[in-house]
């Protein structure tokens, strides 16, 4: 198994991954500056472990709606704060993992169709 090589951007596996679109957008500064005030502005902790009364620094921004070929423009789901969630990567793993067993997905986090 291979490291992701960045890891602070659910970038492999919320959705739309294969596409020209979504590849532009997470490689924007745009993005990068937006996840960076997210992540400050919840207070660096997984939000999900935080819940549970646990300190856990968040390591993913992750979209709650994935993005999608419907939506990859909308900036109310890309970089609007009510739909980011910061979260470490366990928890992150757990949520992806529904997907996972919906999905066929390759070492590169390719949905498999
Ligand atoms: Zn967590
Ligand atoms: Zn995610």
């Amino acid at each position: 198994m291979t490291e992701q090589a960045a890891p602070t951007a659910c970038f492999v596996l919320c959705g739309y991954m294969a596409s020209e679109a979504a590849n532009k957008f997470y490689s924007s500064q745009e993005w990068k500056d937006c996840r960076t005030a997210y992540r400050k502005s919840v207070g660096g902790l997984c939000e999900r472990c935080l819940k549970k009364g646990l300190y856990n620094p968040g390591e993913i921004v992750h979209h709650k709606v994935y993005i999608n070929a419907d939506n990859v423009n909308d900036p109310k789901i890309l970089t609007d704060f009510n739909n980011l969630e910061l979260l470490c990567r366990k928890c992150h793993g757990e949520e992806h993992d529904r997907v996972k067993k919906r999905y066929k997905i390759d070492a590169f986090g390719h949905v498999l169709i």
